[in-house]
């Protein structure tokens, strides 16, 4: 009886969100092509046979066709040279069919990735991991529009704040994690949205009380259930971007995230579920970056994030 009373966080549906962000990207792959531009172009490379990366580029590939773009799948030998990985890249950079570039990571040891990142197009960089793209997301004015590549998860979990929220102007947001992937980028993209924003790590003294100030929690460490409920301030929004996989009793795996979602689902107000949450924003977002690189690239403005 007492447990229908207790106030419930609002689920945030990332599924669903990112099936609407697909659909209006394939509406404005249609609306470019009736200007006349060419179709949105996605070049994957892979280099390997890495199971797990054949099964990312594959639905990469997949989704783009499927929202009307001309996706390129190139696949190279495990022991493929750097140089000729370099050659591919210039010569995809120099192919107006092409507005984007997507290199699967991680790429084979014998090969430098931070070289390989470089060489790409910053345009064309739909990952949005070019040192130019960093360096213009680390230096964006607030509230400017993202007429660059950002990186697609933290993309997402900005999109997904934005539409649970609406303002987070003055909002306090702590931001768990600090790598290049996931928690600065998302620090950044918060911080343009006019949030007060806190980033940790793993040297951060009294987590758990500066946790219990913020508005929004992002948390984005690789560690089963590390956000506690007794963290959360009543009414928080917790995004969850940890994808943790934990054995299970009957010798199986279940995916958990980086916050203990049964304790702080009685306390937040908005929270995502792991999966279902931040992970399917990710491939969406790539697919809205690519149809902005075509737009840029057929001399339109973006479309807002
Ligand atoms: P990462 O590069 O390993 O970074 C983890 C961060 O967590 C680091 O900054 C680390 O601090 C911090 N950390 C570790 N232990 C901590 C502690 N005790 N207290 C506070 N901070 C601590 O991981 P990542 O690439 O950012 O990914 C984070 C999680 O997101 C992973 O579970 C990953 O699988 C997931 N992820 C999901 C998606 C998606 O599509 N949903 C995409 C990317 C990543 P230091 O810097 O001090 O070491």
């Amino acid at each position: 009886m007492a447990d229908a009373k207790l106030p419930t966080a609002k689920l945030i549906d990332g599924k669903a969100f990112a099936a609407g962000l697909q659909q209006r990207v394939a509406a404005g792959v249609r609306e470019l092509v009736a200007t006349g531009a060419p179709k949105p172009g996605l070049a994957t490379v892979l280099v390997g046979a890495d199971p797990a990366s054949q099964v990312y580029v594959r639905s990469k590939g997949k989704l783009a066709a499927e929202l009307g773009m001309a996706s390129f799948d190139h696949r190279l030998g495990p022991e493929t040279a750097e140089a000729e990985l370099l050659a591919l890249i210039a010569t995809l950079n120099a192919d107006p069919a092409i507005n984007g570039i997507l290199v699967q990571l991680p790429l084979p040891k014998h090969i430098d990735t931070a070289c390989v990142l470089l060489a790409i197009d910053p345009a064309k960089d739909v990952d949005g991991f070019h040192p130019i793209n960093v360096g213009r997301l680390g230096s964006i004015a607030a509230g400017a529009p993202l007429d660059f590549p950002v990186p697609c998860t933290p993309l997402g979990v900005s999109m997904l704040l934005q539409d649970a929220l609406g303002s987070m102007a003055g909002l306090n947001a702590i931001v768990i994690g600090r790598s290049t992937l996931v928690g600065r980028p998302v620090a950044q993209l918060l911080l343009r949205l006019d949030c007060t924003v806190t980033i940790t790590h793993s040297r951060t003294r009294d987590l758990a009380s500066l946790c219990r100030q913020a508005d929004i929690v992002v948390a984005a460490i690789g560690k089963p259930a590390f956000v506690r409920g007794d963290w959360i301030k009543p009414g928080a929004a917790v995004i969850d971007v940890g994808i943790n996989r934990i054995p299970t009793a009957d010798g199986k795996t279940r995916l958990v995230g980086d916050a203990a979602f049964a304790e702080i689902l009685p306390v937040a107000g908005h929270l995502t579920p792991v999966p279902g949450g931040v992970g399917p924003m990710t491939v969406a977002c790539l697919m809205f970056n690519t149809l902005q690189a075509a737009r840029c690239a057929a001399g339109l403005a973006v479309s807002a994030a």
